[in-house]
């Protein structure tokens, strides 16, 4: 049989793209359909008023000489022409916890330093946490790469772990456990649920070198198109795929909304694996393994002010402030609409004309799915009077609890922009908003696992939803996806990744 590519890739999230830059690298025929008019998924930027928001990227980690992240970009050109901010050694992520405030510094010698000053009666507990999370970290890392023959991860027992089950067994300070668990708004982190081996990874990738992108998160998108494009490659936007038509336990063709169909011999899906699901039609694929995509739980979504600031009035802060108001870090496992909201992540744009001000920064919340649930069906630009005053309701809500801490905020805003869980279903496709995907579950670890390969011979997954979220796991997953046809092994060689 002959077909028009060697693979189509369904979604050009970071994900899609890695895969269609490393295949088109080893001269393969690529097409990438993407629903939206920007390719990207949550690399993507917006402007308003002339002025860059980010969507899914705020920062990032591993960005160090040598290190994993750095090896990957270096390998993809992610440094030709893209510059990264380097957050503040002393503390690119400060914690206000029930209304005390801890930094977190870049390093891990200066992470238990700073962790000692502050609870100087914990050293053991401290040394105790940061010898296991490396331990996790150097097995882990390689354990992400390491699926065996039959492509089944090696489960081990950092999969099986609680990871605040794990903190607490270190010490009973409950300020100490508080603190240690203060990332976890980052990867989503579910107190009864998540396993210690994200902790590990998504802890031990910031700490150990915190960083911003300068300018548009898109450049990093724009930059693999364009090697995708320059080895002959098409990525195709506004292209949403509506169908995947199977036969014999194989993918056939593809369908975009504009009606066109497309074949290849293998198929890419960067899209969550319960969307993918609802794309194949029935009796397309295993009844029990539809099920089991369909049931995956998935991280929570989130609520977000995107702020153009007057000029000179708000410092540019080189780090997150990462504001608790209760003292359980915690909170959104039991997440309340009442109470909301308990927390934010604030981050600012790196400023381009070097001026020691902001003029645009973030306000990043936990929000439920539910809460929006009601305006779903309704096309995003008819939500009408109730979902606008929803929208400023809960954004005046934001403002006012982040100007407590930082008094001149208020008075600094000249616009902003709000997103819903809304927001990220219409952009992202993933179930309910999610923002991170698929949530793990250290109880069924290969229950909420999803491997590249598929029951359909020919269709694969990648992206956040295969072990890890985050431009971290993402790349991870485009390896292990890639791997399955040129080998794990080689591409780990041609990244210089196999050293690690
Ligand atoms: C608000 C927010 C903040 C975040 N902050 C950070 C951060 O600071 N640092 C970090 O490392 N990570 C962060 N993340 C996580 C990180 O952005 C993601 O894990 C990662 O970018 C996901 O990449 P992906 O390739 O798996 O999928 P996505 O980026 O979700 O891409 C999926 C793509 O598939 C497309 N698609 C969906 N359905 C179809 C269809 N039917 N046909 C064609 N195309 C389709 C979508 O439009 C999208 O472009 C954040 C995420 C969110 C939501």
């Amino acid at each position: 049989m002959s077909y028009q590519y060697d693979f189509i890739i369904i979604g050009s999230g970071l994900g899609g793209l890695l895969c269609g830059a490393l295949m088109a690298k080893h001269g393969m025929k690529i097409l990438i359909l993407e629903k939206n008019h920007q390719y990207g998924g949550s690399l993507q930027s917006y402007n308003r008023k002339g002025f860059y928001f980010g969507t899914g990227l705020h920062y990032l980690g591993d960005l160090d000489e040598g290190q994993p992240l750095h090896k990957i970009f270096k390998y993809f050109g992610l440094f030709d022409d893209i510059n990264y901010q380097r957050l503040d050694d002393t503390g690119f992520d400060v914690f206000n916890i029930g209304g005390n405030e801890y930094k977190f510094p870049i390093g891990w010698n200066s992470f238990r330093e700073k962790m000692v000053e502050y609870f100087p009666d914990e050293e053991p507990a401290i040394d105790g946490y940061i010898k296991e999370i490396q331990k996790v970290v150097e097995l882990q890392e390689l354990n992400l790469l390491n699926a065996n023959d039959n492509n089944e991860i090696n489960i081990n027992e950092y999969h099986t772990i609680n990871t605040w089950e794990f903190i607490r067994s270190l010490t009973s300070n409950k300020k100490l456990q508080q603190v240690l668990s203060a990332l976890n708004f980052v990867y989503g982190g579910v107190k009864s649920k998540s396993p210690l081996y994200v902790h590990a990874l998504i802890n031990n990738h910031y700490i150990s070198g915190a960083y911003r992108v300068i300018g548009r998160t898109s450049q990093i998108s724009e930059k693999l198109v364009s090697q995708i494009v320059d080895k002959g490659g098409e990525v195709i936007t506004n292209s949403a795929v509506v169908s995947i038509d199977t036969s014999d336990d194989l993918v056939k063709s593809v369908k975009t909304i504009k009606g066109d169909v497309f074949t290849a011999k293998n198929f890419i899906s960067n899209v969550h694996p319960s969307t993918t699901m609802s794309l194949i039609p029935d009796g397309g694929i295993k009844k029990s393994f539809r099920n089991r995509m369909n049931r995956t739980e998935n991280t929570l979504s989130a609520f977000a002010i995107n702020l153009v600031l007057k000029d000179n009035c708000f410092k540019y802060r080189n780090y997150n402030y990462n504001y608790y108001k209760g003292d359980d870090v915690w909170y959104a496992s039991n997440y309340n609409s009442d109470t909301w909201p308990e927390h934010y992540f604030m981050y600012c744009n790196v400023p381009q004309n070097g001026s020691e001000y902001a003029k645009c920064i973030g306000l990043l919340t936990h929000m439920e799915y539910a809460e929006v649930a009601k305006w779903k069906d309704i096309d995003s630009k008819k939500r009408g009077a109730g979902y606008k005053n929803f929208k400023e309701e809960k954004a005046q809500k934001l403002i006012e609890l982040a100007s407590k801490q930082f008094p001149e905020l208020k008075e600094s805003i000249d616009s902003y922009y709000v997103s819903t869980p809304l927001t990220y279903l219409d952009y992202l496709g993933s179930p309910k908003g999610s923002m991170y995907g698929t949530l793990r579950d250290h109880k069924n670890p290969l229950g909420s696992y999803i491997h590249p390969r598929t029951k359909l011979g020919n269709l694969f997954f990648t992206g956040q939803n295969l072990n890890l979220h985050g431009i971290l796991g993402v790349s991870l997953s485009a390896i292990i996806t890639c791997g399955e046809f040129f080998g794990k092994d080689n591409i780990l060689k041609e990244i210089n990744l196999d050293d690690n």
